[in-house]
């Protein structure tokens, strides 16, 4: 810290620190000048004696203007730039600055290129222009809200730059936050021609879904899809791989043929936003996830050929989402808006510091992310970039639906916004995220977290006890546990609400008013793979008992109400080698292992018979709570759960037999078996049915049947 440091954190304002190594921090007569000449006088309304500091508190007579620095003088003659710090979190300032235009970023015209950057608190700005390894600096013009602009004749369309800010006392150098791609690992913002993207073939548009349970997520990651060898794509690793067609290994398909052999309905990507570290230009070198984004707007470049081309992630995102819509499958991308990866050197930070991040009462930097810094989605300005984000990934790059990690760091206004913006592009957009309850400097009320799921129609929630009701508790400590179908069959009550997504009233557990609320999934790429998992909580189990349990997991998810989800490698038990975090734990750990999917092919086989009798099968995917109440009716039995569903012309038995015995059961009426224990559908009616342990069984009686059988 510095001897002296002082900050305008309200209208008429300042707060001073002085270190106590500089005049044991007492000093006085304190005034401001500003750069056309003008002094104030501050008076001293109050101090505060701290341990390595005394906090001096200021008022100033006059409002200060934006736009031109300040610097404050005390009687030793010490002087320091005014710093504008919290006055950007106050009302007023948000009136005087909040921005409507929507011409932020780079607009590219054939004979000109206009530069438009929201920057209040800042005193100047210079653009920085680099074209054909020339660079030509200009500086730009304040105009109304803190807005600065800049017009540069010619044609620009290869054109990269930088903004150069003179904000709080210091000259940064900062990408645009509304940039819609850049070099290698986001050094410079590029300037972008969209007649150039747009002429990748139109992304066809997909049958509309007429309720989001009708969906089935698969989650993957661009990278470990393709990056095994085995997967025979060019392009692997790549956003290009997921367009090659006909690629297989031992006879069974890879890459986008193995994504549509699946019957999937949706396709959620792992961020494809910008993220920091994995080093675009020599991919290889590092891996990860990618929730630890720099840029939301930017496509990641080490999923693209050319990392330094900046259009080359842009179409090579787009090409690949058109492919898989060619294929039927929509797509879901995967947002990290509660935190960004570097805090101080992110460009909203550069910009406008401490604007977009969320502070406490006392004002420290609010961390519920656990990743220093929480996003102040409340902001006007940050839902504006919000907005431009969805906007861009639905209608450049033909999304058709979001996830947001840890959504509950997010507000409830700003993702009913989203999903309302999210609507009007496409009727049928997917909203949903890990409404967990975070510590953020949020009111509880506000958080958009399963609790206040009451107030925001249509948003989805991973039920994280539909997970650990079925297959056991999924932290770290908790993975010697086991659920109802990893051998607690005591579970078995808290098994028929899991089912029933948490839909129904007593006695059941109820969560969710709506089942498209309920996303329902057994693996995520958190924690340990369920087959990991097995080997803790059913340690003791032969390999094929434990088979049978990831089958009955997976029948569960796709015949339980709400929005089945499923982690790629989950349909051919996949394993992390009990990684329980393989966020940057490499290729060979995260990437699809087609070796395994050939040994367990059984259960990829179940898996399509069990996502094809979902997506056939109405009475599995109800449409309301009330629905839900009236058709569907369990009961236990020894340990077996009877899920009874039931329309005016046909009902469903699912019987699901976690047990290690044999059951038999007699009915009174006729029924066919349309689901059996390796999901296979029988023609013959019967009136008794032979259940094996560990397995689930699916009976279906037509109405009509009665009369015709009678
Ligand atoms: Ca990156």
């Amino acid at each position: 810290m510095a001897d002296i440091e002082a900050y305008l954190d309200d209208f008429g304002k300042v707060v001073v620190s002085v270190s106590r190594r500089y005049y044991s921090g007492k000093t006085g007569n304190f005034y401001l000048s500003d750069s056309n000449g003008e002094v104030y006088t501050c008076l001293v309304r109050g101090h505060e004696d701290r341990q390595d500091s005394v906090m001096y508190e200021l008022s100033i007579p006059a409002d200060l203007s934006f736009g031109i620095s300040y610097e404050l003088h005390e009687k030793y003659g010490k002087i320091v730039p005014l710093q504008i710090r919290y006055i950007v979190h106050t009302k007023y300032f948000d009136e005087l600055f909040t921005y409507t235009g929507n011409d932020l970023g780079a607009t590219y015209h054939p004979g000109y290129t206009d530069f438009v950057l929201w920057a209040p608190t800042a005193v100047s700005v210079v653009l920085c222009v680099s074209l054909r390894k020339k660079k030509t600096y200009q500086e730009m013009r304040r105009t109304d809200c803190g807005v600065y602009r800049a017009r540069i004749a010619g044609d620009l369309k290869y054109a990269t730059y930088t903004y150069l800010i003179n904000r709080n006392g210091v000259i940064v150098k900062s990408a645009d936050p509304y940039a819609l791609s850049s070099t290698a690992n986001g050094k410079e913002s590029a300037v972008i021609d969209l007649d150039e993207i747009r002429k990748i073939r139109d992304l066809p548009a997909s049958k509309v879904l007429s309720d989001p349970v009708d969906a089935v997520i698969y989650e993957a990651n661009v990278r470990d899809l393709t990056s095994n060898p085995l997967t025979g794509t060019m392009y692997n690793g790549k956003y290009l791989s997921l367009t090659e067609s006909d690629t297989a290994y031992a006879d069974l398909p890879t890459g986008l043929d193995y994504l549509s052999s699946l019957g999937i309905t949706h396709l959620q990507l792992m961020p494809v936003g910008d993220y920091a570290t994995v080093d675009e230009l020599n991919p290889e070198r590092g891996y990860n996830w990618g929730y630890d984004p720099v840029s939301w707007l930017v496509p990641e470049g080490s999923y693209s050929t050319d990392p330094d081309d900046p259009y080359s992630r842009m179409r090579e995102l787009r090409k690949m989402v058109s492919t898989l819509h060619g294929r039927g499958i929509r797509v879901v991308f995967d947002v990290v808006f509660n935190h960004v990866y570097d805090t101080e050197g992110n460009p909203l930070e550069l910009t406008v510091p401490y604007y977009y991040y969320r502070y406490s009462d006392n004002w420290y930097r609010s961390n519920g992310s656990y990743c220093g810094n929480d996003i102040e989605s409340r902001k006007p300005m940050t839902k504006k970039l919000f907005r431009k984000v969805i906007s861009t990934w639905m209608e450049l790059y033909g999304a058709d639906g979001f996830r947001f990690d840890l959504m509950g760091i997010l507000d409830v206004d700003t993702v009913n916004e989203l999903y309302a913006l999210a609507k009007s592009i496409k009727p049928d957009a997917l909203m949903y995220g890990e409404g967990w309850n975070m510590p953020t400097a949020l009111p509880h009320e506000d958080k958009a977290m399963i609790e206040n799921m009451g107030k925001m129609p249509g948003i989805g929630h991973f039920n994280d006890v539909f997970r650990d009701v079925l297959k056991g508790q999924t932290s770290d400590d908790g993975k010697y546990f086991t659920g109802y179908l990893t051998g607690n069959t005591a579970m078995a009550f808290d098994a028929c609400s899991a089912l029933a997504g948490h839909c129904r009233h007593n006695p059941y557990f109820w969560r969710f008013d709506d089942p498209e609320k309920s996303i329902n999934a057994i693996e995520t790429h958190d924690n340990l793979t369920v087959w990991d998992k097995m080997h803790f909580c059913c340690k003791e189990e032969p390999r094929d008992i434990r088979q049978l349990r990831q089958k009955m997991l997976i029948a569960c998810t796709m015949f339980a109400q709400g929005i089945p989800f499923l982690h790629a490698g989950v349909e051919f038990c996949a394993s992390k080698e009990e990684e329980s975090n393989s966020y940057c734990a490499g290729d060979a750990i995260n990437r699809m292992d087609w070796e395994r999917l050939k040994l367990n092919q059984k259960v990829y086989e179940y898996t399509k018979k069990c996502i094809a009798l979902r997506r056939s099968e109405p009475l599995f995917r109800l449409r309301s709570a009330q629905d839900i109440e009236m058709k569907t009716r369990f009961s236990v039995n020894d340990g077996v759960i009877i899920y009874d569903l039931e329309t005016m012309d046909h009902a469903c038995k699912v019987i699901i037999n976690a047990t290690y015995e044999q059951k038999y059961y007699e009915y009174g009426d006729l029924f066919k078996i349309q689901f059996d224990e390796e999901g296979n559908a029988h023609s013959e009616f019967i009136y008794d049915v032979t259940v094996k342990p560990h397995t689930v069984v699916v009976l279906k009686k037509e109405k009509w049947d009665e009369k015709n059988h009678s």
